[in-house]
């Protein structure tokens, strides 16, 4: 059967496109070999973030007599965590069948196998189309060490059914650390060995360090600048083996996640058609076109940006592309944020990069225990650092750790995606009292404020 699009993978990448594809008139066929919405919906964003707020709940529980309220004991039902975990992923995957019931998408399930520049194959039937997208995700990564095997993914953790005494996460990136606030909040005792001499390696350092001094206060062990050498059996429980400083070290536990990034999932047929492929994952142009004409790769498979909403945004540059429009998403700005307590969020670039890039910079900070909102949240640990270049004062990065900071800087995020000035954030009037008034705190310092 012959359509005008062929994606392979209903993540956000691929289902997006599907459903933005139809609306333009387009004949989509859609090939999943699993579930539809992909890691996102199924092992990703939305699982951890439901169990992201029941570890919330657990903390605030806890810290409840703060306000002035007695809850007795808080106990903690993993089984439960899971089941509502489990509901609102299905909830949402019937929104995203939804979507894909439009008129003019296809949804076939099974592996999809590329056999031309305008063909697919999928569970023995052939498709034909003008254009694939290969939008295939990526899957965990392993440490090549000795017992590597003995340690989980971050997959089977989201499938638990008993709550870890002693839990190792070997790498301090955002998945690392999300399951770390997560767990650490339902009651295990965490360790999180990281080789980077920081945690969270893209974040601006100020930063990810405030987030560990902030998670090591509550209660969460780090081991940073350790790198592991191997996993080995310790009676029950498995022995983390690192070296850090020149010292060998070791913690045990009984469960561990390895969290060491992610690759990207080639499907079969793509290197035989000779798509170009560095490092493990697909080459692609600014049109998110591959080396070879009319087949596409969007989302985690190019590890330009492996986030959700990043795989989302390329799949409009594909669309347009092939209709002729103009693009105007601006794939430079793409907000990030790790959805710990304090949360932490972060658009363009670091402080560090900026000094690497010997821009013409000044850095300015604010302090959430300066916002009367955050105080009366009883949220009052947190920080905004501004970036502003000295020349255009157009805002070059903002980073955020402190409440809510994933929705405040959404803010930042459009200004410099509309080429604004810091000066636009500062006279613009943010209601009282609001987070927000951090973000034009920091904004104020950059002088002259214009009016
Ligand atoms: C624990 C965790 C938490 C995360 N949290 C966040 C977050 O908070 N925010 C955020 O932005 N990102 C988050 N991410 C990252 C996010 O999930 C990915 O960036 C996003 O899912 C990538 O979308 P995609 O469409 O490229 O691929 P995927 O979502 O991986 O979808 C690819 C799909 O392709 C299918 N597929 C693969 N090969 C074939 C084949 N040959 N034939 C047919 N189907 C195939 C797969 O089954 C899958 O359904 C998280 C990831 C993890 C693991």
């Amino acid at each position: 059967m012959t359509y005008d699009l062929i994606i392979i993978g209903a993540g956000p990448g691929g289902y997006e496109l599907a459903a933005e594809a139809a609306r333009h008139g387009l004949s989509v066929l859609l090939a999943e070999k699993n579930l539809p919405g992909g890691t996102c919906l199924n092992r990703g964003c939305i699982p951890t973030k439901a169990l992201c707020r029941n570890a919330q709940l657990m903390s605030d529980l806890r810290e409840a007599h703060n306000f002035g309220i007695e809850t007795g004991e808080v106990r903690f039902d993993l089984a439960a965590a899971i089941a509502r975990k489990d509901a609102v992923v299905a909830q949402l995957r019937e929104g995203v069948t939804t979507l894909l019931s439009a008129p003019l998408i296809t949804t076939v399930y099974g592996e999809a196998i590329i056999t031309s520049p305008r063909s697919v194959s999928v569970a023995g039937e052939r498709y034909t189309a003008s254009n694939i997208v290969i939008a295939t995700g990526s899957e965990p990564r392993d440490l090549p060490i000795e017992g590597a095997n003995l340690a989980i993914s971050s997959d089977d953790l989201l499938q638990l059914t008993q709550l870890p005494q002693r839990l190792c996460i070997i790498g301090g990136g955002v998945i690392g650390m999300e399951f770390a606030h997560i767990f650490h909040n339902f009651g295990s005792e965490v360790t999180v060995v990281e080789y980077c001499k920081e945690i969270l390696p893209p974040f601006d350092k100020d930063i990810a360090k405030r987030l560990r001094q902030t998670l090591t206060r509550k209660g969460i062990n780090f081991a940073t600048g350790a790198a592991v050498t191997a996993l080995k059996r310790d009676g029950e429980l498995i022995a983390v083996c690192y070296d850090q400083k020149g010292k060998s070290l070791q913690v045990s536990a009984d469960t561990v996640l390895m969290a060491v990034g992610r690759k990207p999932v080639i499907p079969q047929g793509a290197q035989e058609l000779g798509i170009a492929i560095e490092r493990g994952a697909i080459v692609v142009d600014d049109n998110m076109m591959t080396s070879v004409p009319g087949v596409y790769a969007i989302g985690d498979v190019n590890a330009r940006c492996m986030l959700a909403h990043a795989a989302t945004a390329q799949a409009s540059v594909v669309i347009n592309h092939i209709t002729g429009g103009d693009s105007h998403t601006r794939l430079d700005v793409v907000p990030s944020a790790v959805f710990t307590t304090p949360e932490l969020a972060m658009v363009g670039a670091t402080e560090e990069q900026c000094q690497a890039r010997e821009l013409n910079f000044t850095a300015k900070k604010a302090f959430f225990r300066s916002n009367g909102k955050a105080v009366a949240m009883g949220e009052p640990d947190g920080l905004v650092k501004m970036i502003v270049d000295n020349d255009s004062h157009r805002i070059l990065g903002c980073h955020i750790c402190g409440a809510h900071a994933a929705d405040l800087i959404q803010e930042v995020a459009t200004a410099i995606d509309a080429d604004l000035t810091v000066f636009n954030i500062a006279r613009a009037i943010h209601g009282h009292p609001t987070l927000s008034e951090v973000i034009t705190d920091v904004a104020r310092q950059f002088s002259p404020i214009k009016t």
